[in-house]
This record gives C-alpha cells, sequence and structure tokens, in this order.
C-alpha cells in the first residue's frame, strides 16, 4: 500500500513526488507517456534555465529527480481508480493500492472534428459510460475509440444495452471487441433536440447517444467516473488541492488556472505537502 499513487509525470507530478518523497511517503508515479513537455520543443521562461531547454529534457531531469529521493516510477496508462475506504489504481498492466491519489494528468479534452460535434455535448455526446449507461438502457449506443479506454467503457455500456456500434474515427483498432466496428472518420453529427446520426465516411448511423472513449482517460474522465466535481471541464479542488472525494487530489493544467510550467510545479509542491497533512489526520 502506498502512501500516494500520482498519475501523471509532468512538472506538477513530478515535483509532488519529490515533496512527498522527501517528506518520507512512500509515492509511486505512474505516467503514460510525455505529456504537454512531449510537445514542447524549447522551454525559456522557466526559472534558472540560463540556455533554452527541451521540454523532453525537462521532463526526464524532473522524473530523474523523484527516482533519486526514491519514488518507484511506473511507465503505465491508468484505466480507472476505484475508491472504497483506500484507493485503487487500476492501469493496463497492473493494479496498485494507495491511501490518497493525486490526479496531474495535465489538460487534454477530446473533441471531434466532426462538423455539429460541439453543438451536442451533453446532449447525447457523452464522456462517462458509468454516469450516463442507464439513461441509455436498450437504445442505439455508439463509441468512439479504438484502444483499452474505449473496451473499458465497452464493458460497462454492455450492461445496459446490446445495440453498440464502434466508431474508431479513423484509428486502427488495437482491441478485439464483439461489435460491429466502424474504421471510417466521422464526419458530421445531426440532430435536434439530442444527438440522432451521425456520418462517418458515407454511410449514415441512427444513435441515440455517442460515448467518447478516444486514447487515454484523462484526469476529468476519472473525476467524472467518481463523482468529483468539474468546471469547464477542469477539477474544483479546495485550497488544499483536494477534490470533493476524501484523498483524492488534483494538480497542474487539470485544475486550470495559468497553464504553464511553473505553475504547475508550484501546485505539485503544494499538493504533497497537502497530502502529507492529511496522511498525518488521517492514517
Ligand atoms: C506545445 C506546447 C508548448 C508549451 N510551451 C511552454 C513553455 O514554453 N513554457 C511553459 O511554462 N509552459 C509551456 N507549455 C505548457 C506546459 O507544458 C504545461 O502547462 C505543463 O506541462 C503542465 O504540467 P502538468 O504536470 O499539469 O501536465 P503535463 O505536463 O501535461 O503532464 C501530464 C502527465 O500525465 C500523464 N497522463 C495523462 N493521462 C494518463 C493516464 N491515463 N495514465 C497515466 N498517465 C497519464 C502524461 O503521461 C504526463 O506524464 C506548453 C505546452 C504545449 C502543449
Amino acid at each position: 500500500m502506498f502512501d500516494a499513487i500520482v498519475i501523471g509525470g509532468g512538472p506538477a507530478g513530478a515535483t509532488a513526488a519529490i515533496y512527498l518523497q522527501r517528506f518520507k511517503r512512500n509515492t509511486l508515479l505512474i505516467m503514460k507517456d510525455q505529456g504537454a513537455l512531449g510537445k514542447t520543443a524549447h522551454v525559456d521562461n522557466y526559472y534558472g534555465f540560463v540556455d533554452t531547454i527541451t521540454g523532453p529534457d525537462l521532463l526526464s531531469r524532473g522524473i530523474n529527480q523523484a527516482r533519486r529521493l526514491g519514488t518507484e516510477v511506473v511507465q503505465d496508462e491508468v484505466l480507472s481508480i476505484d475508491y472504497f475506504d483506500d484507493f485503487t489504481v487500476k492501469t493496463i498492466h497492473g493494479e496498485y493500492k494507495a491511501k490518497t491519489v493525486i490526479l496531474a494528468t495535465g489538460k487534454t479534452q477530446v473533441y471531434l472534428k466532426a462538423k455539429g460535434f460541439n453543438d451536442f455535448i451533453g446532449k447525447g455526446i457523452s464522456y462517462c459510460a458509468i454516469c450516463d449507461g442507464f439513461i441509455y438502457r436498450n437504445k442505439k449506443i455508439g463509441l468512439v475509440g479504438s484502444k483499452e479506454f474505449m473496451e473499458e467503457e465497452l464493458e460497462i455500456l454492455k450492461q445496459f444495452s446490446d445495440d453498440i456500434t464502434i466508431f474508431t474515427n479513423g484509428a486502427k483498432l488495437e482491441v478485439d471487441v464483439d461489435k460491429e466496428v466502424v474504421l471510417e472518420e466521422i464526419k458530421e453529427v445531426h440532430g435536434q433536440e439530442s444527438i440522432q446520426q451521425i456520418v462517418a465516411g458515407d454511410k449514415t448511423y441512427d444513435i441515440d447517444v455517442l460515448f467518447m472513449a478516444i486514447g487515454s482517460p484523462s484526469a476529468s474522465d476519472f473525476a467524472l467516473r467518481m463523482g468529483a466535481f468539474l468546471d469547464n471541464n477542469y477539477i474544483v479542488v479546495d485550497e488544499e488541492f483536494m477534490t470533493n472525494i476524501p484523498g483524492l487530489f488534483a494538480a497542474g493544467d487539470c485544475i486550470g488556472g495559468l497553464l504553464q510550467i511553473v505553475k504547475a510545479a508550484s501546485d505539485g509542491a503544494h499538493v504533497a505537502i497537502a497530502v502529507h497533512k492529511y496522511l498525518k489526520q488521517n492514517h
């Protein structure tokens, strides 16, 4: 059992792990890839670097520093988090338990470029099978995705309907599914009050709901499933960086504010101090 599992290895997650280890809290950091820093060619505005540093270089320094201080770092993708007294974090390759969890998965919002898509978010376009699946029992369900995250959502949706079509939106299907699969890109979304049809390739499909499960689940996906509050797709935290779920914390771009490295690192320090205090009081 870890004191804390940090999900995300960017400046927020790595800084949180560095601070937690220095409080002698045994910490696991799980990261799937390089996050926003992986896309950052030059960082010129971060304190202390006289010469420009690349995002990936800064990232690997942070991770190595967390490792040196004793953080266990696992490269894997988190698929779900369950909460019952303690937290169980399920990844593609394993399962881990902790007393607290810090979400530091950055900012990821998955939208489709399809015409009309934005008009139906919340009107038949859903980001959470466990939240909305029941509403659409025995209805025609479309599910967008191509990987393990989609597979996870599919298992939930199967409890509510047999009529499920998977849309990979042009991506290669990477998991085995026992439902009809449409590989073409989604071009248009139609409906009136709510979604009614989508056009993929040159075919039109009738649907009552479209569930989104592209790529990997983000902090807001985890928050939605666990009942943590969101505001405009950002996780709502209190002044101690805790969500409305005791022991579930969040930091960095996923809570909004200034979307910059310096603020993410500052959040990481704050959240670690708050987690340390929470553990002292509650465990
Ligand atoms: C192109 C670009 C250029 C930028 N340039 C600058 C700049 O010059 N200066 C500056 O200050 N800021 C810059 N930024 C912003 C800065 O990169 C972010 O504000 C900062 O990286 C946010 O840190 P974070 O730790 O919150 O999230 P991120 O750095 O995005 O890290 C998120 C972490 O979460 C992990 N993760 C996500 N989902 C999962 C999952 N399901 N399972 C496991 N792990 C998961 C990712 O692998 C990653 O490790 C730039 C951003 C971009 C996109």
